[in-house]
Formats: structure tokens, sequence, C-alpha cells
């Protein structure tokens, strides 16, 4: 535990432990058993909401209970301390980029969608092979969308997509393109490594109210930046916690009996590669705490959480890496904790962002904006 931890934090962690403990790590045994998704997704749920985790990160003025960064950054990390799973069963959905969305849309797709009665998916990444960026050119009252958006996460089973396009003369822009819109096609499913689904959208003259615009035109590229900002602490966070489960788990096995007569952690060795975990560990946990608390009182932490993401999940890269190679090829199994770990460390190295792009908006937070602290 980060040691200037208020008592309330610190009871909220040990809420979290109990939480993962009694209800995350025996409705995953039930599932890996065969159990019924969606009963244990309701049953995961229910007990999410009257632990209070569930309206954790949704705003107050739908009912929620819009924790701070710093109490998400508690929660999230400890959850994946645990490598409970499941998590993303544990919160409600957030208001993604339709926070402070105006009418209709507040009432039409914001409310239903953090009431759970409509799903979202965040339509942003164009194909490498794109003819162009997916346009939506004004006709009357409505917008014609034209062009191919790819990953988009949850994108098949989603009741709209939050689309970025371009409004020819006004720019870039969110807009709200419901699932069933004549012309909006689903083009191909696939699963990325990490085991997350995504989808390939072709939209073909699809008809959108114009006033489905999320904000105003022209201020998508920043709604959907702050958007991915957001969930970059969060990224860090579970991270973190993924790191400190490795950790453990590295440590019981080189205290348990080996092969070769003596534990593995009685060889120099095995404790040089072993220090390097924890040192990178305690640095990335350092870090994702100063992040959480600059952002706790208030401060914009887009550089700030730029350096938690990026560290945070190479370092778990790397944590993962030397765990694997110090526990040996029962890790490689499928199926094994440290090999779940090692593919979905690989996938948030690209996801909400990938690394280098990353460190260039760094470098011109403070080359070109002044921004950013050390
Ligand atoms: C698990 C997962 C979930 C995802 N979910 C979604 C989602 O819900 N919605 C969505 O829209 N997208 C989603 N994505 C896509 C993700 O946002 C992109 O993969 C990511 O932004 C990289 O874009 P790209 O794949 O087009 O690669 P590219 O943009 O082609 O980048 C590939 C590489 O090229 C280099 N590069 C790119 N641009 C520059 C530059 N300007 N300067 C220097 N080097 C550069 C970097 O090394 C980069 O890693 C998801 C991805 C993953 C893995």
């Amino acid at each position: 535990m980060p040691e200037s931890l208020s008592t309330a934090h610190q009871a909220l962690a040990a809420k979290a432990v109990e939480f993962a403990r009694d209800v995350l790590l025996s409705a995953a045994f039930e599932l890996a058993g065969g159990a019924d998704e969606n009963e244990i997704r309701d049953r995961v749920r229910s007990a999410s909401k009257s632990a209070g985790f569930f309206t954790m990160t949704q705003p107050r003025a739908f009912g929620g209970t819009e924790a701070s960064p710093l109490e998400l950054t508690v929660v999230r990390e400890t959850f994946a301390a645990a490598n409970a799973g499941l998590t993303h069963w544990v919160f409600g959905p957030g208001p993604g980029v339709l926070a402070g969305a105006d009418e209709p849309l507040r009432s039409t797709h914001l409310a239903a969608a953090l009431a759970g009665e409509k799903r979202a998916a965040f339509a942003f990444t164009e194909p490498d092979d794109a003819p162009h960026f997916t346009t939506a050119t004004p006709d009357g009252e409505m917008l014609r969308v034209r062009g191919v958006k790819s990953y988009v996460t949850g994108g098949a089973t989603a009741d709209f997509l939050n689309t970025l396009v371009e409004i020819p003369g006004r720019g870039r822009s969110m807009l709200v393109i419901d699932r069933n819109t004549p012309g909006v096609v689903l083009e191909r499913r696939f699963q990325s490594m990490d085991g997350s689904h995504h989808a390939v959208f072709r939209f073909e003259d699809a008809s959108v109210p114009v006033s489905h615009v999320i904000g105003k035109p022209g201020e998508g590229l920043p709604r959907a930046m702050r958007q991915i900002g957001d969930t970059r602490l969060a990224i860090a966070a579970e991270a973190v916690g993924s790191c400190r489960y490795i950790v453990g788990f590295v440590t019981d096995h080189l205290l348990a009996p080996h092969a070769s007569g003596a534990p593995l952690g009685s060889r120099e060795g095995v404790r040089l590669r072993y220090a390097d975990l924890r040192i990178k560990t305690y640095a990335a946990r350092s870090l994702l705490y100063r992040t959480a608390r600059l952002a706790e009182r208030g401060d914009n932490i887009v550089n700030e959480g730029i350096c938690a993401k990026v560290f945070a999940t190479e370092t778990l890269s790397e944590v993962v890496d030397t765990a694997i190679q110090l526990v040996g090829g029962k890790a490689l199994t499928v199926g094994h904790p440290l090999e779940k770990l090692y593919r979905e460390a690989r996938s948030l190295r690209l996801a909400e962002g990938a690394s280098d792009v990353l460190r260039l908006n760094l470098a011109r937070g403070r080359l070109d904006l002044d921004k950013g602290v050390l």
C-alpha cells in the first residue's frame, strides 16, 4: 500500500481485496468450469452494485457516485493485483465521449448508455488501406457518412458507434451513429491476442441527423483525445496491479522446492533478475500514485497520464517476460496466468495510443506547448 494513502483509501483497498476474493475469483472459477456467462455476469454486477463499485465510474447527475481519480486508481490497481479478471463487469458504463452531451443525445443515448439500456462502442481507428478519412457530408438536416472504421471494440454487439468523422469545412467531429441505420455495414469481426473482440464497419452513405454531432462540429479530436486520455490512468493502474501480482507469483515460485534440489531463489543469478522485477514494479507504482494524486488535486494530467501509461505498460511487458523466463516452460502453457498476462500486456502498448505516438505527444507537450511536469 503506498504509504500516504488516507485511512478511507486504505479501507477502500481492503474492500476491493475482499470483493476480488469473495466474488471475482469464485466467479472466474465457475466460468472456467463452464457456468453460464450471462448468469455469472448478472451476479457479479449485482454484487458490485451492493458493494458500491458499480457506480464509481458514473456521473452524479445520473445517480452515480463519480469516484475521484485516486479512489479509482486504488480500486483498479487492487483488483489487478488479485489477478481477479472479470473487472469489466464490476464498473458501470461511463459517459465516454458523450460526457456533457446536450439534448437530444443526453436523453436518447447518454442516459440510456449509463442505465445499461444501450451499449456504445468507440469508432476512431481507420484501417491502413482506407481510401479516405470517414466523411460526413451535410445534406439538409442530415449528414451522409462514408468511410471505414476498424478495431471497434465491442462493435458487433453495440447499439451505437461514437465515430470520429470529417465534416467538410468544419473539421473532425464526434458523431453518434446508430447501428441499425441503413448503410451501416458490419464488414468483419475479429479477436485480438488479449481476448477482446472487435469489428470493422463500412458506412455507405449512412444518413445521420445533424443533432447526433456530440458538442460542436470541429471539436471531435480534442473530445476523442480526452476520452482516450481518461482511460490512460486506468490502464496504468491495471498494469501496475498486474506487475504486483506477477512479483508475488514469482516470489512464491522462487521460495518453493525445485527439481535441482534447492529453491531457485537461492541462486544469485536468479536473485538479480528477481530484484529487477521489484525495482521496476516499485518505480511504476510510485509513478502511478504520483500521477493519480496530481489528477486528484485537479491538475490537467495529459502529459503525466502519457508517462504513466507508457511506463506502466512497458514495465508490465518486461516484468511478465522475465517472470516467464524464471518460472520456465509451464508458464507458457495455454491458460497459465502468466501466459494470459503476457498476451494482455502486449496489447496495452498499442490500445489507447501506441507508445511511440504517445512519446511524440509528450515531446510536443513540452517543446511546442510548454506543458508537463517532472
Ligand atoms: C486491444 C485493442 C483495443 C482497441 N480498441 C479500439 C477501439 O475501441 N476503437 C478504436 O477506434 N481503435 C481501437 N484500437 C486500435 C488502436 O487505437 C490502434 O491500434 C492504435 O491507435 C494504433 O493505430 P494503428 O493500429 O492504426 O497503427 P498505426 O497508426 O499505423 O501505428 C503503427 C505504428 O507506427 C508508428 N507510428 C504511427 N504513427 C506515427 C507517427 N506519427 N510518428 C512516428 N511513429 C508513428 C508507431 O510505432 C505505431 O506503433 C484498439 C487496439 C487494441 C490493440
